[in-house]
């Protein structure tokens, strides 16, 4: 399911394989494209905020326009080689000299003038996977404005921060042993968990796959997200699923790692010993412990 890493490495991915070409034929099968023919249009490039993909295109005569894609829960692009799914489910297909890049069950397409853009992410918060990593400590006074909402609901809400889903907000509360339920208004030290997240989502947006646990496993790892018990304590781990959970989406948690209580702090020093073979241990913003030299 795509996050912030996901969309920022498919669009790296469109830019370095088609920007700069001409699109020489164009087809889309989606209502909102009706009419949209971008054939002749050079894909400048392609760019990604939070979850948000925009495939920037300028015309011989000057028009630039961009075709704005949210893949939400199944949509998903294909670069490069034509993609044999079933003609319906290709809604926009764009050929180009190097290839064909085919937007597969996109459920959010639209062509919007590229000046005009920004009118459909300026409601979020800071992208965790643009130029410049967001301040934690800045992203963390924004999840706190509604202090009763449950921690994976703050994280999860692009109005707070843009790029976090869902994999994110049950894996980040798990490392600093903290609930997804308990209320981002009562954790202590909520910084320290960004200053994990936030290069975390960055080095697995440069370097997929997302891999929460630095293991070096053939498929991507996680702590508790698709598991039934705790790594760290064996407990049996306790789940919402979509239709029950507050926030609308599935989660995971260790009832004895991650008690809600009336105050709970960010432990990391636990964080530091699980992720002791991620590669985010070794990023600048990574949290310094006292116990460090
Ligand atoms: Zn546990």
């Amino acid at each position: 399911m795509p996050e912030g890493d996901t969309i920022r490495r498919l669009a790296d991915r469109i830019s370095e394989r088609f920007g700069g070409q001409p699109c020489t034929r164009c087809v889309t099968r989606d209502p909102r494209l009706v009419g949209l023919d971008l054939s002749g249009d050079v894909l400048v490039e392609a760019d990604a905020v939070g979850k948000h993909l925009f495939l920037r295109f300028a015309s011989p005569d000057g028009t630039r326009r961009t075709v704005h894609a949210h893949l939400l829960m199944d949509g998903r692009f294909v670069v490069g080689p034509a993609s044999k799914e079933h003609t319906w489910r290709r809604r926009l297909e764009l050929w180009f000299a190097d290839g064909r890049l085919t937007g597969l069950d996109v459920p959010l397409l639209r062509v919007v003038p590229t000046d005009r853009e920004h009118e459909l992410i300026d409601h979020l918060g800071p992208d965790l996977c643009g130029p410049v990593a967001p301040d934690p400590s800045e992203v963390a006074e924004r999840l706190r404005r509604d202090p009763e909402v449950p921690l994976a609901g703050a994280l999860l809400d692009q109005r707070n921060v843009a790029g976090f889903g869902n994999v994110y907000a049950v894996e980040l509360p798990f490392i600093v042993g903290v609930s997804p339920n308990q209320p981002v208004g009562s954790v202590i030290g909520l910084d320290g968990l960004l200053a994990i997240g936030t290069p975390m989502i960055r080095q697995h947006a440069a370097k997929g796959p997302r891999n929460t646990t630095g293991k070096r496993l053939a498929t991507p790892d996680h702590f508790v997200y698709g598991h039934q018990s705790c790594p760290v304590c064996a407990s049996l781990l306790r789940h919402w699923n979509d239709r029950d959970s507050p926030w609308g989406r599935i989660s995971s948690w260790c009832p004895q790692c991650q008690r809600v209580d009336p105050t709970r702090s960010v432990d990391l020093i636990r964080a530091r010993r699980l992720l002791g073979l991620h590669p985010v241990r070794r990023d600048p913003m990574f949290p310094r412990v006292s116990a460090d030299p």
